[in-house]
């Protein structure tokens, strides 16, 4: 089905690692408004496959402070720690094909096999040493190739805001980790099949979650999986001028007062300010700027 007749889809996916913070709802606010002003569905999927990481409670709270902002999802949510047989059906395909192979390096090992191989946020590429067997050593992860006989995976995509994005995995990522050491699943892997069983056409979410989209993609096509539209909205940045994030203290929202904390995610989603008594007036009237900004946009970039 081409991607113009598929009927929009949108999804807010958090972690319950902690609570709502201004950043997270401008996130919520933008994939719930694009879902709006496109009279499509919204969802919300509970990212809770971390588990130690997960704060008990949290995910429900966050229900309640989306509740509290009038941003309700139109089915229940799914929870990713009930997926665990998707995902290792999603796994067993991608073994069988030849893509996924079980590594058996360390960090360690990774960084004395090749001293000098590039960094990327500060971890090691991996050299890709187990691709083609253990060499005796115990199973650890999973991987997905980045390249296969000797041509390298690049994936061209497009992202609503910040226009054509091209990533070559195999010198930029390296293979990458779909269930970890310690049988849990990687992000990749868990979104890519969650937003397929949520039929998402569409993924609205923050800037710092671009980098992600060409591994999702490589993915995506490997399971045969519609590819979504793109948008990545700014960050929400901190007085400091870094992005607000749980592992920055960001401050927990609070949604006693609905408008002001949707009006403090409009702002830093560059919306016009925006005049109303009530949560749903002040919704409504931020579908249409939404609809104004990014609708006449994309439509203006489809007839360039
Ligand atoms: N769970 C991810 C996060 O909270 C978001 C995943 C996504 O939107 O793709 O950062």
């Amino acid at each position: 089905m081409s991607l113009a007749a598929r009927r929009y889809v949108g999804r807010f996916a958090p972690s319950p690692t902690g609570l709502l913070h201004a950043g997270s709802l401008a996130a919520a606010l933008a994939s719930w408004l694009d879902a709006r002003a496109h009279a499509g569905r919204w969802l919300v999927r509970i990212e809770d496959l971390d588990r130690p990481r997960c704060i008990p409670g949290a995910a429900e709270q966050i229900l309640r402070q989306l509740a509290d902002c009038g941003l309700q999802p139109d089915a229940p949510p799914l929870w990713q720690s009930g997926r665990d047989g998707a995902y290792a059906e999603a796994l067993a395909r991608l073994r069988l094909a030849g893509w996924a192979y079980p590594c058996g390096c360390s960090r360690r090992d990774v960084a004395l096999v090749q001293p000098s191989t590039r960094q990327r946020f500060g971890e090691l590429i991996y050299p890709g040493t187990c691709r083609d067997g253990l060499n005796g050593k115990a199973p650890r992860a999973m991987r997905l190739r980045t390249e296969r006989e000797g041509s390298a995976v690049i994936v061209d995509w497009f992202d609503r805001r910040l226009g054509p994005q091209r990533q070559n995995l195999a010198t930029e990522v390296g293979d990458f980790v779909l269930q970890r050491a310690d049988k849990l699943w990687a992000y990749q892997l868990a979104v890519v099949v969650d937003d397929a069983e949520q039929q998402i056409s569409d993924v609205v979410r923050g800037e710092d979650l671009s980098d992600n989209t060409a591994r999702q993609i490589h993915l995506q096509r490997l399971l045969g999986l519609p590819q979504p539209r793109h948008l990545h909205t700014a960050l929400v940045l901190g007085t400091d001028g870094h992005k607000l994030s749980k592992q920055n203290q960001a401050q927990a929202l609070d949604t006693q007062d609905p408008l002001a904390a949707l009006t403090a995610a409009a702002r830093a989603l560059d919306l016009p300010a925006i005049e109303a008594n009530t949560t749903p007036d002040w919704l409504g009237a931020a579908t249409k700027a939404w609809a104004d900004r990014w609708l006449i946009a994309s439509q203006a970039g489809a007839m360039a």
